[in-house]
């Protein structure tokens, strides 16, 4: 699986050796970059920032899951700690109801779907993004999950830098750096998901 899948990598422009001025602390409204490797119960690293930038996210704006954003606050620069996050402040449980058989007939005909690609749909009153997960002569196979929606995520993270947020990161509700990726401008192409809008 991509990266994006678990937490989405900024393809932020980091400027290396970067002063650090003061003691800032993780916050409301605070800019905190992070490193992060992410294992599942079994062990098997399922993401990891290692060798790439650190994850930039706006604290206290649902950027990244609960249980790890609660976690970081009061963690400082150089700060490294483990993060249990238990399903229900992760991607929660998986849910047997967001797994649907839809005709094919709803789907574009002129387009071939395939498993993993994902479409927004309407379910129980809210619109999820579902992933094909198998597709049959006249139906189509969604799960609406989270990949991740079960798992027990262990996360090792080091903070890299916290910086005050701006006005503007505030008003949007996310960090704004050239190319930010996550939550950021360019909607629905994090990671490049192959969204539709779908009925
Ligand atoms: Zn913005």
């Amino acid at each position: 699986m991509g990266n994006s899948a678990v937490l989405c990598i900024p393809l932020a422009f980091w400027v290396e050796g970067s002063i650090v001025v003061g003691v800032m602390k993780i916050a409301r409204n605070t800019v905190a970059a992070i490193h992060y490797t992410l294992t599942n119960s079994k062990g098997n690293v399922l993401d990891s920032s290692e060798g790439s930038q650190p994850l930039e996210y706006l604290h206290g704006a649902q950027n990244i899951i609960s249980g790890l954003e609660r976690a970081l606050e009061g963690l400082g620069t150089g700060d490294a700690k483990k993060v249990t996050v238990a399903p229900a402040d992760g991607y929660g449980e998986h849910d047997p109801r967001l797994v649907v058989a839809v005709p094919r007939s709803r789907f574009p005909e002129e387009e071939e779907i395939l498993p993993g690609m994902k479409f927004h749909a309407q379910v129980a009153d809210e619109l999820r993004v579902m992933t094909v997960t198998s597709v049959a002569e006249n139906e189509v196979f969604l799960d609406g999950n989270h990949e991740l929606a079960g798992e027990e995520l262990r996360f090792e993270v080091e903070v890299a830098s916290v910086r005050e947020a701006t006005a503007e990161e505030l008003s949007h509700g996310h960090p704004h750096r050239e190319h930010v990726c996550c939550g950021g401008h360019g909607h629905g192409h994090c990671g490049g998901h192959h969204d539709h809008h779908g009925k």
